[in-house]
């Protein structure tokens, strides 16, 4: 008999410690957050996938496609096309494409940038139903940010203009080349004798 009572006494008290631990937690201000209805603010820290820094005077990408962040990838999942417009001093980037299922998040690429064009963005909805859906067009991905900050989105070159580019190029570096041969053939010319006073 008296075991029968015991064992009431141990649920209720039971009962009563859980019902503690559920009260505590009532009144204690709530840390989760109702996803994906509301966002998160994630820490400076945070390493989403890598994506173009937008410059803040001519608010567009820096990638002069160097190809220096491709190379040193571990993974080589970068692909970086890059040309040289009219007039320009350097090559300008026109496809840069990220395949973000096979990063590891090392930070060469980063890192080793010399126009620091990349940063790691601070996207959290990193999932996908197919490989293909990690992988990110980062001038799509830069006009879409361009226009959630109101501006000018930066064009993508078509296939026309890119080959009209490479040619005018082209066709600078044969002027150029020619120009240095002539240049070099052209026989030095004799400085005049000088006088001899007596
Ligand atoms: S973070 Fe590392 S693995 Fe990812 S793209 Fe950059 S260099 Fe490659
Ligand atoms: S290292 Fe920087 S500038 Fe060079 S291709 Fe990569 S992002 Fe562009």
């Amino acid at each position: 008999m008296m075991s029968y009572f015991k064992e009431i006494a141990v649920g209720f008290w039971s009962l009563l410690a859980g019902m503690a631990v559920t009260i505590r937690y009532f009144v204690k201000p709530i840390v989760t957050v109702q996803y994906p209805r509301q966002k998160i603010q994630m820490s400076p820290r945070y390493r989403g996938y890598p994506q173009f820094i937008i410059d803040p005077e001519s608010g567009t990408h820096r990638c002069i496609a160097c190809e220096m962040c491709s190379r040193i990838c571990p993974s080589q999942l970068i692909t970086v096309e890059g040309v040289k417009l009219p007039g320009a001093k350097q090559k300008v980037g026109y496809h840069y494409v990220h395949e973000h299922q096979y990063c590891s998040l090392c930070g060469l690429c980063v890192e080793v940038c010399p126009t620091t064009a990349l940063e790691f963005s601070q996207s959290y909805r990193l999932v996908g139903y197919h490989r293909e859906d990690c992988v990110i067009d980062h001038m799509t991905l830069l006009q879409e940010r361009q226009k959630i900050l109101g501006l000018p989105p930066t064009l993508i070159l078509t296939e026309a203009e890119v080959e009209a580019a490479k040619a005018a190029e082209a066709a600078a570096k044969e002027a150029k080349e020619k120009e240095a041969k002539a240049k070099a053939a052209k026989p030095a010319e004799k400085a005049p004798a000088k006088e001899v006073k007596e």
